[in-house]
């Protein structure tokens, strides 16, 4: 099972995003390293954010910076709305601009809906939803001031959400989660409509199951992973490289027309797999 595992990688194109400055929020695990370094190696200059962990996001941005492009790491909290304003800021400041902004940081507080707090809900919903938003009004007020500049990309900027397969599948135990997706979906739909008659492209990818912290006990035992494989047609988990590539595909112009779109990178976990004998 999951022997394609072990395939040959696919090689980002070094040029893909040249001269183009990026954001990744939530940069120093998971699927948001991977895809801060994948749009380094891709050629654009990449703002590292973390809320803690400062060693982790300086070693993403020293691997960033050996494919000769520039990187920085930011502390900020996605949720809090000074600090969302004082990145972009130092983002402009060291950079000039922004085109790429990947709204990545996110996170899990899981509990029977009886169970769930107040605060479990209150805290997935800040960093998810909220989190999303104040980073996506900052980006795009520096797209909006600076507008297309045509050597660089067709798109006066792209804002890509992460989002999951969850904003359409519901889950059990984790209605905070699901909720905090399912309106992701919806804000960038709204963000698309409103924003791309100025030329910015907004849109989303939903990863499926992807090995990272923060689904481990999904991931980590053969047992775990065998019952999830049953949940994905292509029989293998994911890893960050897959939403990482995605992640570069759509920011660059050979996605120049896609907009408000949802990209399911998932091994097929949306296509109701326990329909696959019967129903
Ligand atoms: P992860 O735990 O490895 O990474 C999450 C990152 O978000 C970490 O760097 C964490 O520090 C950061 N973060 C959390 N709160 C923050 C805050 N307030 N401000 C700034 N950063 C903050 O998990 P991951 O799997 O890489 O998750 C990345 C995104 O992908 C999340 O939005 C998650 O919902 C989504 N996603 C993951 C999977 C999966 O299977 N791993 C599936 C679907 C969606």
């Amino acid at each position: 099972m999951g022997s394609s595992q072990d395939a040959p990688r696919a090689v980002v194109p070094e040029h893909l995003l040249k001269g183009q400055k990026a954001l990744v929020t939530g940069a120093n695990s998971g699927i948001g390293k991977a895809t801060a370094i994948a749009l380094g190696k891709a050629g654009a200059d990449v703002v590292v954010n973390y809320v803690t962990g400062r060693e982790d996001a300086e070693a993403v941005v020293e691997e960033i910076t050996s494919h000769g492009v520039r990187a920085l790491a930011h502390e900020a909290d996605v949720s809090d709305e000074g600090q969302v304003a004082a990145m972009m800021e130092h983002t402009v400041q060291e950079f000039g601009t922004l085109d790429i902004l990947v709204a990545n940081a996110g996170l899990q507080r899981d509990a029977p809906f009886t169970e769930m707090t107040l605060a479990q809900w209150q805290k997935v919903l800040d960093v998810n939803l909220t989190g999303q938003f104040l980073c996506a009004r900052e980006a795009a007020k520096v797209f909006l001031r600076r507008g297309v500049v045509p050597e660089v990309s067709r798109a006066a900027g792209k804002i890509i959400c992460m989002s999951s397969v969850h904003q359409i599948i519901p889950w059990s135990g984790h209605v905070n989660y699901a909720a905090s997706k399912g309106g992701v979906q919806m804000m960038m739909e709204t963000l698309a409509q409103e924003l791309a008659p100025k030329k910015i492209r907004v849109n989303a990818i939903a990863p499926g199951a992807i090995k990272t912290p923060i689904n481990r006990d999904a991931w980590q035992t053969p047992e775990a992973e065998k019952d999830l494989l049953r949940l994905i047609p292509y029989d293998r988990v994911g890893d960050p490289d897959d939403i990482a590539h995605a992640a570069v595909a759509l920011a660059s112009d050979l996605m120049d027309y896609v907009v408000g779109a949802t990209l399911y990178v998932d091994g097929g976990m949306t296509l109701f797999p326990g329909f696959a004998t019967g129903g």
